[in-house]
């Protein structure tokens, strides 16, 4: 169990299918998808392109409403989006013309706060991603790695209690992105929450999660999910590190050859 967890269950997924279109045009995009995610766990939807992670997060987060089985969080049906359930996506989603701080500060508008309760939120969420000192500055001032810490501010500023990522590092160099993840982490460790992240990248799955759920295309499905026996601090470059991507890679390799290829 990763450190963050409880026992408690935060998302419950039973049989869960989407399907798009109608008649001839009719493609299942998830069959059949049970997984259920405990309550602060750390989650990675591992699989390549069209394998169905966008779908699923996507329903979780409300977006997308499932054609049939069930589909729980904190014991309830999803209805619809949900801002305590507040999704991160690659291409930051910020408003140019707002500098950073009013980026930040978006999701807290039209909630019930002093604009001192406003600022001292957007000051606690600045600093805890590392930009105070860039708080004036307009989006298209900063690098990527420092436009998705804005997003990253301003999808805590809400204070969910769950983060929904879809690839959100997929567009940052390999630097940026290792530091990015090791802030998501410290972050993650620091408020309790509960995160739910899509990647198509084997290596970002192990470093991140407490379990992945490797997922497979032609229907969307899960194939397996593989718990991550590495404690926190974790070192990309040990044995016990290969070991847990060599054992991924071999569930992908296991059943069908050509969905391996991709990552090779
Ligand atoms: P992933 O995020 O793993 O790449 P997606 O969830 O985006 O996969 O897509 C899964 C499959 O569903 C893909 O084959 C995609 O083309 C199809 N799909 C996704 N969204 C739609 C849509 N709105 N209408 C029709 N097909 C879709
Ligand atoms: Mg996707």
């Amino acid at each position: 169990m990763g450190r963050r967890e409880t026992m408690k269950t935060k998302i419950d997924i039973q049989h869960l299918s989407v399907e798009y279109g109608r008649g001839a045009e009719r493609f299942t995009a998830l069959a059949d998808v049970s997984l259920t995610v405990r309550e602060g766990e750390f989650v990675c939807l591992l699989g390549p392109s069209g394998c169905g992670k966008t779908t699923l997060l996507n329903a979780i987060a409300g977006f997308e409403r499932p054609t049939s089985g069930s589909l729980l969080i904190d014991g309830s049906p999803v209805d619809g989006p949900n801002p305590r359930h507040t999704v991160v996506f690659q291409d930051y989603g910020l408003l140019p013309w707002r500098t950073v701080e009013r980026n930040v500060g978006l999701g807290l508008e039209n909630r019930n706060l002093s604009p001192s309760g406003r600022q001292q939120t957007v000051d606690r969420c600045l600093d805890l991603v590392g930009l105070t000192a860039f708080r004036n500055y307009y989006p298209e001032q900063l690098s990527g790695g420092m436009r998705q810490r804005i997003a990253l501010a301003r999808a805590l500023a809400v204070d969910p209690d769950m983060l929904l990522m879809d690839e959100p590092f997929g567009a940052l160099d390999v630097i940026t992105r290792a530091r990015m993840q090791d802030e998501l982490i410290r972050i993650w460790q620091t408020c309790a929450k509960t995160i739910v992240f899509v990647t198509h990248d084997i290596d970002e799955a192990v470093y991140l999660a407490d379990r992945v759920v490797i997922m497979a295309p032609d229907p969307g499905r899960i194939k397996a999910v593989k718990t991550i026996d590495l404690g926190r601090g974790r070192d990309r470059t040990s044995v016990r590190f290969m070991a847990e991507r060599d054992q991924i890679l071999e569930i992908f390799e296991m059943k069908n050859y050509t969905e391996v290829e991709f990552y090779l």
